[in-house]
């Protein structure tokens, strides 16, 4: 009971017209935000690092690496967002994660579909869409899986066959207390291939619903690399 078709969604609209998720007021059908919080998500603009999408402000030109990503060793090619996870944007991501509103996948997904205008994935060929996989316990508490559900649309939408090859297999806590270096510690063994998953020569696009210091997405790219991928790209619909 994801997607209740367009008759469906426009009878209930009659009875229950939709509203900005954020601040109530009225929208069109098919509409999450209205126009004056949509205008406040803040979307990314170069330039930007070429790893990890990391805003810069200032005038750089040529292709460049952040801080972060000049000292330490990252397993993605590249890890692509269109847009901030700050504010508004950041609210309905917690909304759509935390808060059982399913229905705003399909506002999430837009945003990661936007990635693809980028010149880092809009070219590229993947053979593989790899959703980042939740502890069974934790997806079990909320019922599905962010990414998951974002995996299908972008699977869709680029015609690749969604292949769920990950398996978070520790049950990592409270990542958000550490700092860097000790959440790269806390994810190190927390993902593996499942048992006869196949990705040699694969060009894969990872996939999770958000990017916050790049270690996850490393991990998972690292067990995917070690395993035989050609390539690992990410895309999240938002980055910290
Ligand atoms: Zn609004
Ligand atoms: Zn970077």
């Amino acid at each position: 009971m994801l997607a209740a078709p367009n008759f469906i969604r426009a009878i209930v609209s009659l009875v229950y017209p939709p509203t900005c998720t954020i601040c109530s007021a009225s929208v069109g059908i098919g509409k999450y935000l209205c126009a004056e919080c949509e205008a406040k998500v803040s979307r990314i603009v170069p330039p930007f690092c070429a790893k990890c999408s990391e805003p810069f402000d200032g005038a750089i030109t040529t292709e460049f690496f952040c801080a972060n990503c000049a000292h330490r060793k990252l397993y993605f090619d590249a890890a692509v967002s269109a847009y901030r996870s700050r504010g508004i944007a950041r609210q309905v991501m917690l909304n759509f994660k935390y808060g059982r509103q399913i229905h705003l996948r399909h506002l999430v997904a837009g945003w990661l579909l936007a990635a693809f205008d980028d010149p880092r994935l809009r070219q590229r060929r993947f053979d593989a869409v790899v959703p980042v996989p939740l502890h069974p316990t934790r997806e079990r508490e909320r019922g599905f899986n962010q990414a998951a559900l974002l995996a299908e649309t972008v699977g869709g939408h680029a015609g690749v066959p969604v292949r769920p090859v990950l398996q978070r297999v520790r049950f990592t806590t409270t990542q958000t207390a550490f700092d860097r270096a000790e959440r790269i510690q806390n994810l190190r063994h927390a993902f593996r291939l499942r048992g006869n998953a196949d990705v040699r020569n694969l060009r894969v696009l990872l996939i999770d619903d958000v990017l916050t210091t790049g270690s996850t997405l490393s991990e998972c790219a690292r067990v995917l690399k070690e395993n035989g991928a050609n390539s690992v790209y990410a895309a999240t619909a938002a980055r910290a």
